[in-house]
């Protein structure tokens, strides 16, 4: 009787996943989502409301202006991208925005809905505009991929299993509040950070390839990017390699798909 009815269980959250797993349209696959896109963008907003309050805006006005001018770019790219495939209704809610913070950390991420953080500590690896087009694209297109999304269901799976998760799903949790930190790699040891897989890594580099090279900016820019950073990684790897791990197959393929992303470049 017990083995049964450890069966049903087993079945019950075996088709609750299957049913919560949702067609991303702009990469084509299922993916596990058990957040509502809803309670994705309302936790987002408040955490980065709160990241802002609690980290220093950098005061130097040019690179904030270079920052707020190359996501514009890349915002507008992405608009019209999603356009085209008829799928603006999947950049509804979104309030894009592109904050500089001051802290040597060489990070970047994209919170949902366009939440835009970059770090001071990235700017000498991207060394200029197409440079730090290749940073923000990338991290819009994990955003507009819902990686986040993925990611956090994976990990409230594995880590409280079926019993707690209805629970944590709650949008205040702690449990949920949590993982969220550790998916943007924020206020967590750097242990606690999730890193984005091999698969999320390359539809991120694909898209962002097309969403800068539409932005206006070459997307060969991508590879000597991509290498510079490799070089960064010295005896303390920087905090965008640990949550965007990279191997010698990335640049390569990241070659292959230039001509392409080309096709999307105009100067
Ligand atoms: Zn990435």
């Amino acid at each position: 009787m017990k083995e049964l009815r450890n069966g049903l269980f087993t079945l019950l959250i075996a088709a609750f996943l299957f049913q919560s797993c949702s067609l991303v349209p702009i990469i084509g696959r299922r993916q596990l989502s058990l957040v509502s896109d809803a309670d994705m963008l309302s936790m987002s907003f408040v955490q980065y409301g709160q990241f802002l309050k609690e980290n220093k805006l950098s005061t130097n006005t040019s690179q904030t202006n270079m920052v707020k001018g190359v996501g514009r770019r890349i915002q507008n790219a992405v608009a019209t991208y999603f356009a085209r495939n008829n799928l603006s209704q999947d950049l509804n809610g979104f309030a894009w925005e592109f904050n500089l913070i001051e802290n040597k950390e060489v990070n970047a991420w994209c919170m949902p809905g366009g939440k835009v953080v970059v770090y001071s500590g990235i700017l000498p690896v991207t060394q200029n505009e197409t440079g730090l087009a290749v940073v923000v694209a990338h991290e819009i297109a994990h955003a507009v991929a819902k990686h986040s999304n993925e990611r956090m269901s994976q990990a409230l799976v594995a880590q409280l299993g079926g019993q707690r998760l209805a629970a944590a799903l709650q949008q205040k949790s702690q449990q949920t509040q949590q993982i969220w930190m550790s998916v943007f790699g924020v206020g967590v040891q750097l242990g606690a950070v999730l890193p984005y897989n091999r698969l999320q890594e390359s539809e991120a580099d694909h898209l962002g390839l097309i969403f800068m090279a539409m932005a206006g900016y070459d997307p060969n820019g991508s590879v000597e990017f991509w290498q510079r950073m490799s070089h960064n990684a010295g005896a303390k790897p920087p905090e965008f390699l640990s949550t965007h791990p990279s191997d010698e197959n990335r640049i390569q393929k990241i070659k292959s798909e230039i001509p392409e992303a080309m096709k999307y470049y105009k100067q």
